[in-house]
């Protein structure tokens, strides 16, 4: 008799690992966080996985025999096929199986990159629930994105597909990316572009209140140029007109490659959407095919900072659905 009727999904990141519990109806039971201690050694950093999977067993009063899998979002670059952690910039871990890592608790680990996770944690948990389609875009520091299809993850040969943020959307640009191209999608419309602008616009000592805003140009980030542009900053509301424009043309890109039924945003800009909302909708009407951006809405998340663990629980009941 199979008595597994509970999921284990964990969060790993470059600062935390959040792990939690549910049923197989995906309510959550129990949850617990600790420090990854990132740059210390793949032991190390397995050993806090596990000790967090322990503990959350523990808080939810569940045996380890009635887990039935368990979900691991992590940063890529991954293989979703050999649940192997290939090398993320900021995790010190090279060629790592998880199955084999996790082998103790007996059950199949399902490895999945964090952006699809989350794309994911919103089909589950968010305001994705009623879609067949839908694609997931984070937006902070980088531009990061999800893409469900069919009600599946669309994954691609390497792992890799729906990466956006390294869409070219100005071969003129002089702004390099960390991948090496120029132009990408994320270095033009995420929080780094609002800061690299707001700083740009001090240094050319343009008649903005972005640098009373801080003490040093060095802090100026997209909450600041977002908090002069509401305090009605005219310099600060250009920046955030440019930044929307590319945002609306990446979005538009995305809604004429994968038609999906939704289009959800997720990181840092949730804060300020509103700023950036009326321009990007506009922009990306315009430039989407008619028929494909007719009746589609831009909905910005809602799950916060669990939305990562959120999509690992869910990573495991799309998996053992199959
Ligand atoms: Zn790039």
């Amino acid at each position: 008799m199979n008595n597994s009727k509970y999921v284990v999904g964990i969060d790993l990141g470059g600062t935390k690992i959040l792990t939690a519990v549910a049923d197989m109806e995906g309510e959550i039971l129990a949850k617990v966080k600790r420090p990854t201690e990132a740059k210390k050694s793949k032991d190390i950093i397995f050993a806090n996985i596990k000790e967090t999977i322990y503990q959350v067993l523990e808080k939810a009063d569940i045996n380890v025999e009635e887990i039935a899998g368990i979900g691991l979002g992590s940063p890529g670059p991954l293989d979703v096929e050999t649940g192997v952690i290939v090398n993320p910039p900021n995790l010190e871990l090279k060629d790592v199986d998880v199955e084999k890592e996790l082998s103790e608790f007996k059950v199949p680990v399902f490895l999945e990159n964090d952006a699809n996770a989350a794309a994911v944690g919103e089909k589950y948990f968010g305001s994705g629930q009623d879609t067949k389609d839908m694609v997931y875009i984070t937006i902070s520091t980088g531009i990061g994105a999800g893409v469900i299809m069919d009600g599946q993850i669309l994954h691609g040969a390497d792992s890799g597909a729906g990466e956006l943020g390294h869409a070219t959307l100005d071969p003129h640009s002089d702004v390099q990316c960390g991948c090496g191209n120029y132009g990408c999608f994320e270095v033009l419309a995420s929080g780094t572009a609002l800061s690299r602008r707001g700083r740009e616009a001090v240094k050319e000592r343009k008649d903005t209140m972005i640098a009373d805003l801080v003490a040093d140009t060095a802090e100026i980030d997209g909450a600041v140029v977002a908090k002069a542009a509401r305090k009605g900053d005219k310099i600060a509301k250009e920046i955030i007109d440019e930044v929307a424009n590319y945002l609306g043309i990446g979005l538009a890109n995305a809604i004429n490659n994968f038609n999906p039924e939704k289009i959800i945003i997720g990181g840092g800009v949730t804060d300020s959407w509103d700023l950036f909302a009326e321009k990007v909708e506009r922009v990306m009407k315009r430039r989407a095919l008619d028929f494909l951006v007719k009746g589609k809405e831009i909905t910005t998340s809602q799950l916060g900072s669990e939305i990562g663990v959120k999509g690992a629980l869910g990573v495991v009941l799309l998996r053992l659905e199959k």
